[in-house]
């Protein structure tokens, strides 16, 4: 296939706004092909959309499906020759992920939190959602054997474990949420901070933290550890956010990556004492960032109206549910984490959610280089993913940005700095931020651009980037966001003028780390015990089997 004549985004390969033609042969990029030919003439054409932090997947996901049944209602497409019925918009059905991703011209999506225990669940999930490739991060941050590991300082045992998990749950990297929070959730408590130990474990978030980015580097993971921070969702934890950040500046990467990734930034840029005098610190993080090179973001743009929140931060979600009086799911899941869902919605005209909405946007307009700041939502905790055209529009678009806040709470213009900001993105930035920096920052070398030997995924938009001014035309912008012209996913087009035409499966990535045998049977010393004693289960209906992922992508690492 000949992709003709497009203007093309190309971040990682330096290509900013270039007309070429792009040749596409058995899935990849590849010199020079013959066959069909696309016109893309004139047309705005990126590498397929990756998303590296989304909740569409998993028993979580299910809980807030019952939860939320009038969310069924509201995003009907009905069945066709081609394509399955879809339904739901904060927590839609498998079938509409898949096919909504591609609309928007994304081919690539990562399941953010899955604990090892339910993995199976994740992955039948995972295995029904169409076209788009997929992974899921297995979350280590509360699990028992990984706080005994680090208290006993024992970190060849931890990365032992890490790469066991990561096999036993087919997941792809290391998700830590509220670090030792869950398991003190199982004790009605939380941890505080960063030197709070967890009960009956004699180990504390900052090491549990520290622990964990060594155990990723040792084991030379694509990813580095993804960090949901402690106290999340609270006034004033920007000063926990820095000083977690700082904690692990010391730590050196083994890859050309980030050593931490801290993720949804805007739950975790809060200043104030409480909820009365609650603001942005969002300027304090860009700055740190615009500093430092050793941590990435993402943004966690929260969107107004109904989103289903779902986190393994179990006390987060009761403190959501008292304050809103909401209701609410709690979950302990056996020695692994705690997680919690709530519905809720978020008004324009609410103090807190206008400051909220600014924060996100201040994020990726303050933090200068976008290689650092992923477009996200944290689906569908911030709001649901096919929000993502509008999230673009408003960072492109100061007139667009404008006219939103005179909708707002007026607090928003008091408590943000979001109205001195002159910034509008181009195309460049976009690109970066939704396609060649998620990928860099998931370790994915073949997806997020349009080099020989990348995967076939491009994305052709109805849109003439040297005829339109997103600055001024973003409503024009945004629908064309939204419905792409061609969406090509592994050389095939999926997409035609915003219709889906073809339903390939996707593949699912998972890592498989190896580790010295010695700390691998060490490992299997402890598990004998903690299934015999506590586990539901048993270790061999525990291990995802290979007939869970049918079109897996395995990436090897391990101790080097
Ligand atoms: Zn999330």
């Amino acid at each position: 296939m000949i992709i003709k004549g497009g203007i093309v985004y190309d971040p990682t390969n330096g290509i900013f706004g270039e007309e070429m033609d792009i040749f596409l042969e058995k899935g990849k990029v590849v010199e020079e092909a013959k066959g069909k030919e696309i016109d893309a003439r004139g047309l705005l054409v990126m590498p397929g959309g990756v998303d590296a932090h989304a909740h569409v997947a998993g028993t979580k996901v299910n809980t807030g499906r019952i939860m939320r049944p009038e969310d069924a209602r509201s995003g009907l497409e009905p069945k066709t020759k081609l394509l399955r019925p879809c339904t739901g918009y904060t927590v839609p059905n498998c079938y509409a992920i898949g096919y909504r991703y591609a609309r928007m011209g994304y081919t690539t999506v990562f399941e953010a939190a899955t604990p090892i225990i339910e993995s199976r669940h994740t992955h039948e999930e995972l295995e029904e959602i169409p076209i788009v490739d997929k992974g899921a991060l297995t979350l280590f941050g509360s699990n028992w054997e990984v706080l005994e590991c680090v208290r006993d300082d024992d970190l060849d045992k931890l990365a032992a474990y890490v790469a066991w998990g990561l096999r036993a749950s087919r997941g792809y990297g290391v998700k830590v949420v509220n670090p030792g929070g869950g398991e003190a959730w199982g004790f009605g408590t939380n941890v505080k901070g960063l030197d709070d130990p967890v009960p009956n474990f004699d180990t504390t978030p900052r090491e549990i933290i520290r622990g964990l980015v060594k155990a990723n580097e040792m084991l030379n993971l694509p990813h580095s550890v993804h960090l949901h921070t402690n106290n999340l969702g609270k006034p004033g934890n920007y000063t926990t956010v820095l000083d977690t950040m700082d904690t692990v500046k010391d730590i050196t990467s083994t890859r050309d990556r980030q050593v931490l990734h801290v993720t949804h930034m805007q739950f975790s840029s809060y200043g104030g004492t409480g909820w009365r005098d609650f603001e942005s610190e969002a300027p304090q993080i860009a700055e740190y960032f615009n500093r430092n090179d050793h941590v990435t973001m993402d943004m966690g743009q929260m969107i107004f109206g109904n989103a289903t929140t779902m986190t393994a931060d179990g006390p987060l979600e009761y403190n959501n549910a008292r304050l809103l009086h909401a209701k609410w799911s709690n979950h302990d899941i056996e020695l692994e984490d705690s997680s919690g869902v709530v519905p809720l919605v978020y008004g324009r005209k609410m103090p807190v959610n206008a400051i909220q909405w600014a924060i996100g946007l201040e994020l990726a307009l303050l933090t200068e280089s976008p290689w650092k700041t992923l477009l996200t939502t944290d689906h569908p905790n911030g709001g649901p993913f096919v929000n993502y055209p509008e999230v673009i529009t408003l960072l492109m678009s100061k007139a667009k940005r404008e006219e939103e806040m005179a909708t707002l709470h007026e607090l928003v213009a008091k408590r943000t700095v979001l109205p001195t900001i002159e910034r509008e993105l181009d195309w460049g930035d976009i690109a970066v931020m939704t396609r060649a920096a998620p990928a860099k920052v998931l370790g994915l070398a073949e997806k997020g651009h349009l080099g020989v030997g990348a995967d076939a995924d491009v994305t052709v938009y109805d849109l003439r980037p040297e005829k339109i001014d997103p600055a001024r035309d973003h409503k024009r912008v945004k629908e064309a966001l939204g419905r792409v012209k061609y969406t090509i996913k592994g050389g095939e087009v999926v997409v035609r003028d915003g219709e889906i035409v073809a339903v390939p499966r996707g593949r699912t990535y998972w890592v498989d780390a190896s580790v010295p045998e010695k700390d691998a049977e060490r490992v299997q010393v402890d598990l004998v015990e903690k299934f015999e004693k506590y586990y539901s289960i048993q270790k061999s209906n525990y291990m995802v089997q290979d007939a869970y992922v049918t079109d897996p992508v395995v990436v090897k690492a391990g101790v080097i």
